[in-house]
């Protein structure tokens, strides 16, 4: 089984999407990574969920990642009456420090920093900023507000506060308690939320400590400051456009998610373009014209993956909505003006071996017209060295570890096979042509691109490069 693209799809998966059938339709639809959201799963649930990705792998026989998002100091509602509640604009409402509210005059918030730092004339958006509020008076347990935009808020939904200076530390006890369920149950990535700091990633990476790899959600415009000791700190980077769409001036994102995407892309480390990619397709079968744009533009960017998020997790077409990703993915990339864009993005190699054979690989693979790129890799950097020079050709990344070839099914171009360590150069040749061929990537009599580090199976050792036919040599 091959992708047709080379721009990866998340998936999150949700109540509409958890099942082992459906999960089974989106990843044969195209999703290539499954995100568990945190904000609305328990160290149970994550289990249960870790478990039905793990079978469905072996089901299907292609590694898939698994990114648990860890919630982060996100300020969210409590329970509502009935699940939601309509708000009015000119309403006035009561917030609570409670966990539930039975009354629909109440919103509940069970976070004790909001009331301590709230003050009068604060604003409070809820749900990415669909509904707005303005507090009017404020005591130590609750506060009264005054609806500004009105609309239905529903249970869980989050409240951003761009008025209020929170005093939060970067992981909450749920964050630390969720983040060694996802480390012993051995996740591929998991995403840090609402970064401010750079310190922030670097606690994670030390609570971490190599068991999982780690992507930093970039969405308050805190860490944008920061933005490349972040980068330098994590192993990848959301363009988390949800909250950030909500803390910056809306108009602002886009040029925003360039600069990251960017950045991420000038380090060779994965960037993920996440949010309302295709929100229309939650309840319609179809997607609008601007969201087709948005997700080509990603595309045409370099972004290595493209998110969904309710539209999976809990819209009514979840499966279509991966299948219309997959569409626009490849229609993108097989666009005549697609390479020239990616070519004048694309940055310079760095004065290293690998950097130096990935660079005479994209070359070659051109002027052979080479059907494949077959790269071994043991950790992944030289699958990602790869991948950062976003080649014609697609890329097929051979390892011995199961962990590598998942981490890196977030990255752009990369079809990861899990093989053991090549022998010696001839059994290097060898497998890579059998595997191209295997996998579908190329016919007897095409050519193929080989990368290899010799001492043979040595992590960071590649330095190597070789062209090769299928079916003789
Ligand atoms: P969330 O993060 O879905 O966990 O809020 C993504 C975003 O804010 O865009
Ligand atoms: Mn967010």
């Amino acid at each position: 089984m091959r992708r047709r693209r080379k721009t990866k799809i998340v998936a999150t998966l949700g109540p509409a999407s958890s099942s082992p059938e459906r999960m089974k339709a989106l990843f044969e639809a195209g999703a290539d990574v499954f995100r568990i959201n945190m904000s609305h799963n328990t160290p149970e649930s994550l289990k249960d969920v870790h478990g039905r990705v793990r079978a469905l792998e072996g089901e299907v026989g292609r590694p898939i990642g698994i990114l648990a998002d860890l919630q982060g100091p996100k300020i969210r509602l409590g329970k509502l009456p009935g699940g939601s509640i309509d708000l009015k604009e000119g309403d006035r409402i009561r917030l609570l420090r409670e966990d539930s509210s039975d009354d629909p005059h109440v919103l509940p918030i069970p976070h004790g920093e909001v009331f301590a730092a709230l003050k009068q004339r604060h604003c409070l958006l809820i749900d990415d900023g669909k509904v707005r509020l303005r507090t009017w008076a404020s005591k130590p347990d609750s506060a009264e507000a005054v609806v500004e935009l009105g609309g239905t808020v529903k249970d869980r939904k989050g409240v951003n506060l761009p008025d209020t200076l929170l005093p939060l530390s970067a992981m909450t006890d749920k964050d630390r308690r969720d983040l060694h369920a996802a480390l012993d149950l051995g996740v591929d990535w998991v995403a840090l939320s609402f970064v401010q700091r750079p310190d922030d990633v670097a606690e994670l990476r030390k609570l971490a400590s190599g068991r999982a790899a780690i992507l930093a959600k970039i969405e308050k415009p805190k860490a944008l400051e920061s933005l490349s000791e972040i980068l330098d700190l994590a192993d990848a980077l959301m363009v988390a456009r949800g909250d950030l769409g909500v803390e910056l001036p809306l108009e602002t994102v886009p040029g925003r998610q360039k600069e990251i995407t960017r950045a991420a892309r000038k380090l060779g480390k994965p960037v993920i373009v996440a949010t309302q990619m295709l929100e229309s397709m939650i309840e319609s079968p179809s997607p609008t014209r601007a969201e087709v744009s948005d997700v080509a533009s990603a595309v045409f960017d370099g972004a290595d993956a493209v998110m969904l998020s309710a539209e999976t997790a809990t819209g009514k077409h979840p499966i279509e909505a991966v299948a219309m990703m997959d569409k626009i993915a490849a229609a993108a990339e097989g666009d005549p003006l697609y390479q020239s864009l990616i070519d004048a993005t694309r940055p310079p190699p760095e004065q290293t071996t690998a950097d130096a054979i990935m660079d005479a690989v994209h070359q070659v693979t051109h002027t052979v017209q080479a059907r494949a790129i077959v790269t071994w890799t043991k950790s992944g950097s030289t699958g990602l060295r790869a991948s950062r020079e976003r080649p014609e050709a697609p890329i097929v990344a051979l390892t011995p570890l199961i962990e590598t070839a998942r981490r890196l099914s977030v990255a752009w171009g990369l079809h990861c096979v899990l093989t053991q360590d090549a022998q010696d150069l001839d059994d290097v040749v060898e497998r890579a042509t059998e595997m191209a061929q295997r996998e579908g990537f190329a016919k007897p009599g095409e050519r193929i691109v080989i990368t290899a580090g010799v001492p043979l199976g040595t992590s960071g050792s590649t330095n190597l490069l070789r062209v090769a036919f299928i079916g003789g040599r």
